[in-house]
This record gives C-alpha cells, sequence and structure tokens, in this order.
C-alpha cells in the first residue's frame, strides 16, 4: 500500500472528501467525536504527501497546548514533521519574538506576571473594591472587551447593546480599563490579549512584515472553530491577506467560551463567506460507545441544538460498553470518596489511571476530589490549575533555567541535555522516589525534563531560550506538562480531548449551571453545552455523580443540576444512591458533626458528646494531642488547608 492511500485508510467517505479536498477553503461542521481533529491532521498530511504544500508553510491551530502537542505528535507519525501547530496565541508570541525587534528596534516585551495587581492597583486609583473576586471580574470584563476588539472609548455602546453585565458603572470601568492599559505600557509588559493585538497590528501596519509571513505561511488550519474571538478571527483575517487557503473544523454545540468573546457565527457562516468552500458534515461518532452517545444526543436535544446545520444526531460506532453511572451522594465528602473507590475500582479492571478523567465546573471545586484521591494513594495531575507554575520546585527551577538561558552559549544547546544539568542542581534525581511529597516534587520536575524532549523532537533547533520561552507561554496559559496519573481538569479545560473513563463530579444547581449564569437563558444554555463537552469526554466508561451538601458541618442543601432530569437524576427518582458501602457515607442527621473530625454524627451517644465514636473521649486528653498533632501533619502531607482534617471548633 502507498503512504498516501495508507492515510486515506481508515477515514469514513465524508472525512476522505474533507481531506482530499484541494487546496482552498474547506469547513467540517460535526458533533464531537466525529474525527473533526482526526480529519484536518490527516489532510495535511495529504497535502504534503501530494506535494501541494511544504509542512513549514502550514500554520495549524489548535485550543490548547496539549492539542497543539498532540497534533505535531500525529503529524509526525503521519510523515508531516515541520508544521506549525500551536495555539493563537503561542503562534503570536512566537511571530512576535521574531518580528517586534526588527520593527521596533527593541526586545519583545514580556508577559505581564502579575496583572490581577494592575488591574487591583487601577481599581484602587479611581476608589474601586480590590477584593480579589472584584478584581477577577473586572479582569475577566477587560479580556472579554479586548477580545471583542473593543477600546474604552468603544466599550459602552458595545457593551450596553450586548446587554453586558459590567462588575461596575460603565464609566469607571473605562477609566479602570485605560488604567490598566497605561500601567501595563509603562512597565513595557503585554497581557495575553495584548499577543493577539500586536500580531493583528504589526502585520496590518507594516506591509514588508506581512509580506515576509506571508511568504512563510500558506496554508491555515484551525480546530474548534466554533470558539474563536473577534479579537482570533482579526488575526487569521491578516494572516490570510485575502487568500483562502484555510480548513476549519468545530461543533457549534460545542461553544463554550462565548462568556469571553467566542462567537460561534464564524463558523456557521463560513460556507457564505467562502461560497466556494468545501463543506462536509459528519455524524458517524468513533469515540464513544453507544450508551455514552446516546446519552449525548439527549443532552443536546433537550437543550435544542444551537446549530441545525449539522447533523443533529451522532452515530455510535464503537460496540456497546456499561451503561452510564449516575451517583447521589448525602455530602462532598461522601461523593469524593465515592470518586476514589470507584477511580480504585477501574484501575483494578485495568484501565490506565492516564486513561481516566474527573471533571467539574471550576477549578475551586476540585479540593474535595483531590483529598479523597490523595488518601487513597492515587496519583493525579491537575490540568489548566494555576497549581503546577506555583509549585516551588517549579518555580525554583523556571528561575534556574532562565537565569541558565540568559548566558547561555551556541554550543550549549544541546537542549535536552542541559535542561537536565540545571534541574539535577534544583534536585531532579535520576529516579524516582516513592510516595510523598519528594515523588510529587520529582514528578514536576521531570515533567520539566520531558517537556524539552518533547520540544526538541519537534524544533530539532530549539535552543535553551525558545524552551524557556516555552515555558513562560506555557505558564501564562496556566497549561502544565503531561505528569502520570488521574487528569482532574475543569470542563472548559477538557475540550477536544479524550478518555476511557470520565467522571463528571459536583454535578448541582450552582456549579452546572453556575450560579452567576441563572436566570439568563443563554448563559444556561452555555452552560448546557459544556456539559455535552464533559459527557462526549468520554471513550467508555461515564460516571455523573452529585452531592446534596457541601462538606464541612453539612451546609445548605443543594439540588441535582438541571441537565441531569430526564436522564437520571435524584430528582427523578432514578438516581443510584451513592455506594453506602464505604467510609464516609453516613447518613446526614440534623448537620450534626464530629467537633473533632467534622465526619457525620450517627447516634445518640454520638450526639451527646459531640464527637464520633472513631474519636477519642475527654479522658484520653494524651491522645487526643496526638490526634491534632497527626492532623496537622496530615494537612501537611496532603497540601490542604489545616481545616480540611482539622476543623476550627478544635
Ligand atoms: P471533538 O469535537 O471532541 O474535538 P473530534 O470530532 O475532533 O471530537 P477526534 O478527536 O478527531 O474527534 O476523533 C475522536 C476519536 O475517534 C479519536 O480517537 C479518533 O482517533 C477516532 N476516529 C476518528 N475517525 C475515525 C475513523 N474513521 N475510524 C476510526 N476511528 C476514528
Ligand atoms: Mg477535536
Amino acid at each position: 500500500m502507498t503512504d498516501r492511500a495508507r492515510l486515506l485508510e481508515g477515514l469514513d467517505p465524508q472525512q476522505r472528501a474533507a481531506v482530499t479536498a484541494p487546496r482552498g477553503p474547506v469547513c467540517v461542521l460535526a458533533g464531537a467525536g466525529t474525527g473533526k481533529t482526526r480529519t484536518i491532521t490527516h489532510r495535511i498530511a495529504h497535502l504534503v504527501q501530494r506535494g501541494l504544500v511544504v509542512p513549514q508553510q502550514v500554520l495549524a491551530v489548535t485550543f490548547t497546548a496539549r492539542a497543539a502537542g498532540e497534533m505535531r505528535t500525529r503529524l509526525r507519525g503521519l510523515g508531516a514533521d515541520g508544521v506549525q501547530a500551536q495555539t493563537f496565541h503561542a503562534a503570536a508570541f512566537r511571530q512576535l519574538r521574531y518580528f517586534w525587534p526588527r520593527v521596533l528596534g527593541e526586545e519583545l516585551w514580556s508577559l505581564v506576571e502579575h496583572k490581577f495587581r494592575l488591574v487591583a492597583q487601577a481599581a484602587g486609583r479611581l476608589g474601586l473594591s480590590t477584593d480579589s473576586d472584584a478584581v477577577r471580574d473586572l479582569a475577566s470584563e477587560i479580556e472579554w472587551a479586548k477580545a471583542s476588539l473593543l477600546t474604552p472609548e468603544r466599550y459602552p455602546d458595545a457593551a450596553a447593546r450586548r446587554g453586558r453585565d459590567c462588575p461596575v458603572p460603565t464609566e469607571s470601568f473605562v477609566r479602570l480599563f485605560e488604567g490598566y492599559e497605561r500601567a501595563k505600557n509603562a512597565a513595557k509588559v503585554l497581557d495575553f490579549d495584548d499577543l493577539l493585538l500586536h500580531t493583528a497590528a504589526m502585520l496590518e501596519d507594516s506591509p514588508e512584515v506581512a509580506e515576509e509571513f506571508r511568504a512563510r505561511y500558506r496554508t491555515f488550519v484551525v480546530d474548534e472553530y466554533q470558539d474563536v474571538t473577534p479579537l482570533q478571527q482579526r488575526v487569521l483575517d491578516v494572516w490570510l491577506g485575502g487568500r483562502d487557503d484555510l480548513t476549519v473544523v468545530g461543533d457549534a454545540n460545542q461553544t463554550i467560551y462565548s462568556f469571553a468573546g467566542a462567537e460561534p457565527r464564524w463558523l456557521t457562516e463560513f460556507p457564505s463567506r467562502y461560497p466556494k468552500a468545501e463543506v462536509v458534515r459528519l455524524e458517524r461518532d468513533y469515540r464513544s460507545t453507544p450508551q455514552v452517545v446516546g446519552l449525548a444526543n439527549r443532552v443536546i436535544a433537550a437543550g435544542g441544538a444551537a446549530d441545525t446545520s449539522t447533523g443533529l444526531t451522532l452515530v455510535g460506532q464503537r460496540p456497546d460498553g456499561p451503561a452510564p453511572g449516575f451517583e447521589e451522594y448525602d455530602n462532598e465528602a461522601a461523593e469524593a470518596a465515592g470518586l476514589a473507590r470507584a477511580v480504585a475500582r477501574l484501575a483494578g479492571e485495568g484501565v490506565p489511571l492516564s486513561e481516566m478523567a474527573v471533571l467539574y465546573r471550576i477549578n475551586a471545586q476540585s479540593e474535595v476530589y483531590e483529598q479523597a484521591l490523595a488518601e487513597a494513594e492515587i496519583p493525579y495531575q491537575i490540568r489548566g490549575g494555576e497549581r503546577f507554575f506555583a509549585r516551588t520546585e517549579v518555580r525554583r527551577a523556571m528561575s534556574a533555567l532562565r537565569a541558565a538561558a540568559n548566558g547561555a552559549r551556541r554550543e550549549d544547546t544541546e537542549l535536552p541535555s542541559r535542561v537536565r544539568e540545571v534541574l539535577a542542581e534544583v534536585g531532579l534525581t535520576g529516579t524516582a522516589p516513592t510516595g510523598g511529597t519528594a515523588r510529587e516534587r520529582w514528578q514536576s520536575l521531570n515533567a520539566l525534563a520531558e517537556l524539552a524532549d518533547e520540544l526538541f523532537a519537534t524544533e530539532p533547533e530549539a535552543d535553551l531560550p525558545r524552551y524557556v520561552a516555552e515555558l513562560d507561554t506555557r505558564a501564562a496559559a496556566q497549561h502544565p506538562p503531561t505528569m502520570e496519573g488521574v487528569t482532574l481538569a475543569s470542563l472548559h479545560a477538557a475540550k477536544g480531548l479524550e478518555w476511557d473513563a470520565v467522571f463528571l463530579v459536583g454535578l448541582v444547581e450552582g456549579a452546572l449551571p453556575i450560579q452567576h449564569a441563572q436566570g439568563d437563558e443563554s448563559s444556561v444554555a452555555e452552560e448546557r453545552r459544556l456539559f455535552y463537552v464533559g459527557v462526549t469526554r468520554a471513550r467508555r466508561h461515564l460516571r455523573m455523580s452529585w452531592a446534596l451538601s457541601r462538606g464541612k458541618g453539612g451546609g445548605r442543601r443543594r439540588r441535582p443540576s438541571r441537565f441531569l432530569a430526564g436522564l437520571a437524576s435524584g430528582a427523578a427518582g432514578n438516581a443510584r444512591r451513592g455506594d453506602r458501602a464505604g467510609a464516609g457515607t453516613r447518613r446526614r442527621s440534623a448537620a450534626a458533626r464530629c467537633r473533632l473530625c467534622s465526619a457525620e454524627l450517627t447516634s445518640e451517644a454520638e450526639m451527646r458528646t459531640g464527637r464520633c465514636a472513631d474519636c477519642p473521649s475527654d479522658a484520653d486528653e494524651e491522645l487526643l494531642t496526638r490526634l491534632r498533632s497527626w492532623r496537622r501533619e496530615r494537612a501537611r502531607q496532603l497540601r490542604v488547608p489545616a481545616y480540611v482534617v482539622f476543623p476550627d471548633s478544635t
């Protein structure tokens, strides 16, 4: 079989049509798991193989750095090494590093390290609240404005037209936005959106730069196109400069960034924008079992699909698998313990931990699940959280690498070995220590080393400064390198990815849909799409769970997510009550909790003493002291706030 035939093998007729279409506009509109990402990878490789494009002239844009990395690996496997597969931001960053010094005669400004601090200072000067939630809201509104191509002056009209709920009076926001931009420019730093704005501006304002760029890149591919923002679209337009060699793929039902300015209309209007476009629709779902696919179809049907032009119903192609599970628990701790048991059970059945993901709506939800996994000694890694780059050893490693990059000589660039030398200085040993925090530290340093290998494999000319720049980009994007263990991620961070087993946790009203979406129809619709994204990440095992109250002290009662209704929910009465055999699932009783360990109290005797039967009595003073210090130590080991295992009451 020829290489070209091999490339087309394993594609269905619709996928093949998109892969073999001549250079020019191509649009694939299709649901989750239908092979959109696979189609674009094969299309690039096919164009390369037929000699129609040179790999170095292809720029493929994907949504996450991990997806970009996977695409580079797959392209290499298909014989198309050298294609630039990047996120919009990484691609822009790379271009700015090259063009900025030439146009402006100075080094590229660095990425802002303390964005919230700048926003808080600007807010403080205007007498606005500087508490962290308020600052976060203001920063998001600035991001939305920039992603929507709004200057401070244009913000008020546009925001009013789109019914934005500005966190402060519009006039104050305009002044804050101006103050933030001024402070940032004075400090000569760039935020994430600036990377795109400056890239667009540089190509628009400098014909030589535009010409050089356009001579270099001739073929463009965009994955997850339903979530493109006006700012990204503008960058794409200046990249193209009127040319039309552009392939886009997307699924309007997976639009999950419209809160941040994304607009699926660029995808749905593509065929009218490019009347000559080859438009392909895919329906066969190759990712998930019919059981998962059926559930995904019901989720979308219940919400009314966002895009009626695509095939609405996915048709599962894989063999049958287990029915999706629905598990209801009394409290979060019990839910988390149930999760840990389910993970352990699947691991026992041979599903690798790296093939499992725990997905939640917001990163703040992760703690209780982390704790349960850590207690069960199940390794996990968090994606998209701030934690990886905030870890002490990672920060130390990055400053050591930066120092080495500043002093790098030409002959240093055997990149991976140089990176390992520097990492060895900050504690990376040859073999992994067993267990505990030492192992966690080793894992994160090792992940940095493996990232150097990965970079070197895709860009053999990469040197230490390039590697450090890659780390900076990842740190800014909160995109940690891959590590072993169960993946914990927010639903947003999971898009485009797949695992054998997916655990959707914390499915309660207020989390999904999230509190601030309630009451707004279009926001609730976006939350439902997020749920659809979560469901469709699972290849085989899908388990959804929720708890009827928060952990410590019982707290407010919660209701299962409305999106579960009709699928299986507590409200509908057909959810399984969470596995009651395990620890931590004792029935709630008038919200009474042990004042030592905060376990729920189950007997009258326990309630009289205010302690559960597992905790020592007043007489055991010495034991009590030991218990307290044990809990403090345990909290330290688990890297959780002490109150999690050491209640306030003691
Ligand atoms: P999403 O919308 O979630 O991004 P997608 O449409 O991009 O999904 P892919 O990730 O490309 O889907 O493919 C889903 C899975 O199905 C992958 O594991 C892929 O390898 C597999 N797949 C795609 N097409 C085929 C095919 N024709 N035959 C067998 N497997 C396929
Ligand atoms: Mg995809």
